[in-house]
């Protein structure tokens, strides 16, 4: 079996914060965080991060750490860990008026996953993730009635039937199909032309891991695949997405394609990933932050 010591970093992954989970249960310990002058919030506009842009020097942009008096006391505001000894927070930004108040610009939440550093793209899925779920559920699913943030953003509790309710991580497959030297990769719809990547779906209840990757090859491609090989994942906060990459050995090369789902399936080489890959393919890839890039290269690599 190939083990994969050098698995390339992808995008929203290389966090370095420690989440501190005790102190969310900590009230005091939390009003005692907000209030250190080395406290600091990142404000996400809609969900999508400000920070200071890069400069001319080749500074990559940054995450525009505001502080505690930047921030409007009614702000929704979670706990997303420890940077050493300093607490950092992240904040919606209730109005247009709070980030041009306190400077910086809005960046595309995709975007913030290629261009910042992998520690604060980390921080950004984080808080994504957390903030648009207390955003989408402010009533309790049990009973109805209005829902209060709990334990520092890691929960909220209703006022009514007192039922506590967690953020959800969706976990999605995705996947290559591999045999005798090829790959296989396809076109969804609504891709850019000439765009091809690993295919892709949502492990729905009652399935394991492998059964997800078998069951979606299938549907989506007519392919039966025998061994399942966990590569890597990826946090992916649109809204909450994990990615979880694997190749799958298929028992033949015949495909039938799921119209819907797919515009085009194929087998490719490992050259012909390689030269993808460089940007100098007949066929586009997904770029680096993408774990279909990742999942393209480790199989391209393997000797
Ligand atoms: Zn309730």
């Amino acid at each position: 079996m190939t083990i994969f010591h050098d698995v390339p970093v992808t995008g929203f992954t290389g966090g370095r914060l420690d989440r501190a989970d005790e102190l969310r249960r900590d009230p005091a310990a939390l009003i005692a965080l907000r209030a250190r002058a080395d406290a600091r919030w990142l404000v996400l506009d809609k969900l999508n991060p400000v920070v200071r842009p890069g400069n001319k020097e080749g500074d990559p942009p940054g995450i525009l750490w505001a502080y505690r008096s930047d921030v409007p006391h009614d702000a929704l505001s979670i706990f997303v860990g420890m940077d050493g000894e300093a607490p950092r927070f992240a904040a919606a930004a209730p109005s247009d008026e709070l980030v041009s108040d306190f400077g910086g610009q809005v960046l595309d939440a995709r975007a913030a996953g290629a261009l910042l550093p992998a520690p604060e793209a980390a921080i950004v899925a984080q808080a994504r993730s957390i903030i648009d779920w207390h955003q989408r559920h402010g009533f309790c699913a049990v009973c109805g009635a209005p829902t209060q943030l709990a334990k520092a953003g890691y929960a909220r509790q209703c006022s009514g039937c007192k039922a506590e309710h967690f953020p959800r991580v969706d976990p999605v497959v995705i996947m290559l199909a591999v045999k005798d030297g090829h790959a296989l990769v396809g076109r969804q719809p609504r891709f850019p032309r000439r765009f091809l990547s690993a295919l892709a779906g949502f492990v729905e209840p009652g399935e394991s891991l492998e059964e997800a990757v078998r069951r979606e090859l299938w549907e989506e491609a007519g392919i039966t695949t025998s061994r399942v090989r966990y590569l890597a994942s990826q946090p992916w906060p649109f809204p909450s997405s994990l990615m979880i990459a694997a190749f799958a050995e298929a028992q033949g090369f015949d495909v039938r394609l799921d119209e819907e789902e797919l515009e085009e399936v194929r087998w490719v080489t490992k050259d012909e990933v390689r030269a993808a890959l460089a940007g100098a393919g007949d066929w586009l890839a997904p770029p680096p932050m993408a774990i279909a890039h990742t999942l393209l290269k480790c199989w391209a690599d393997e000797p």
